[in-house]
């Protein structure tokens, strides 16, 4: 059994809170939320990163996001997604996930 921190959360072995999931997919809130809502989406399936991911599964967390904005309701005044991949591109934990960040206005470029 994968002991990576998001497997544990989709396994359900670590609470998190849950905002929209399907059979594949699980998007749940960050627990250091960077805006109002600061969502996660990941497969249950455990992928390193983005480059390691299929395109179906990909396809997937891109549908989910897509339901949780709406549910949220953080379609309507816009919203950002970003995969933070490997070393440089300051990725954590190394299971692929989606942050999804609303509620308020994004500066660009990130630091
Ligand atoms: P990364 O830095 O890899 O792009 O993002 C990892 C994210 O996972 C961080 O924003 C961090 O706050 C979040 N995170 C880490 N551990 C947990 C946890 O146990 N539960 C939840 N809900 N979020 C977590
Ligand atoms: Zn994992």
């Amino acid at each position: 059994m994968n002991d990576c921190i998001f497997c544990k959360i989709a396994r359900g072995e670590i609470p998190s809170s849950k905002v929209y999931e399907n059979e594949k997919i699980l998007v749940f809130n960050d627990i250091e939320p960077q805006a109002p809502v600061h969502m996660l989406v990941i497969p249950k399936k455990h992928f390193d990163n983005v480059t390691e991911c299929d395109n179906e599964t990909l396809c997937a967390m891109f549908d989910a996001m897509r339901t949780a904005v709406r549910n949220t309701g953080i379609d309507k005044d816009g919203f950002r997604c970003v995969m933070n991949t490997g070393e440089n591109g300051g990725q954590s934990v190394n299971h692929i996930h989606m942050h999804v960040l609303g509620g308020r206005s994004l500066q660009w470029p990130p630091g």
